[in-house]
């Protein structure tokens, strides 16, 4: 339900766990409220956040359906929402400095032209076998992120 929120959560660098991605037998909510405890959940679902209320286990509830209003929310949380290198978007896994092997195999594969590695700095996910680097999908994300404080902000002057 949250799936984009996570990712934004990875790519602002933070370990982030997402249910769906995860292996495990049984119930999916009770397998959320008594696993993974050293994490806050979160969650939109109102019967799970006070089954984990009543467990003790750290929750936050999530209200809106719209990432960038979600993105708001947990900043109450002290989350903030900058772009870092440090994580696969995808998988969660650290990302690390490709070697010229890796860069290249990755290249191929994809298609990307050689001049990249030339243009930018590139960064790799040994999980996914996928390169990231600061080109248009990036400035793209700094222009959201830009949106979303923007909007935060229009909402401090004028909610509170
Ligand atoms: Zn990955």
């Amino acid at each position: 339900m949250l799936k984009k929120l996570a990712t934004w959560l990875r790519i602002a660098g933070y370990d982030t766990l997402y249910i769906a991605d995860l292996e495990f037998n049984g119930d999916e909510d009770t397998f959320m409220v008594y696993n993974h405890r050293d994490r806050i959940l979160l969650t939109k679902d109102k019967e799970l956040f006070k089954r984990s209320k009543a467990a003790g286990r750290p929750v936050f509830l999530i209200r809106s359906d719209d990432v960038a209003e979600q993105m708001r929310e947990v900043t109450k949380l002290g989350v903030k929402f900058e772009l870092k290198m440090d994580r696969c978007s995808v998988c969660n896994t650290p990302l690390r400095k490709p070697s010229d092997e890796e860069a290249l195999e990755v290249m191929r594969r994809e298609g990307i032209k050689e001049d990249l590695r030339q243009r930018y700095e590139l960064w790799y996910c040994e999980r996914c076998k996928k390169l990231y680097w600061m080109g248009s999908h990036w400035r793209n994300m700094v222009k959201f992120l830009e949106r979303v404080e923007r909007s935060s902000n229009d909402c401090k002057n004028e909610c509170s």
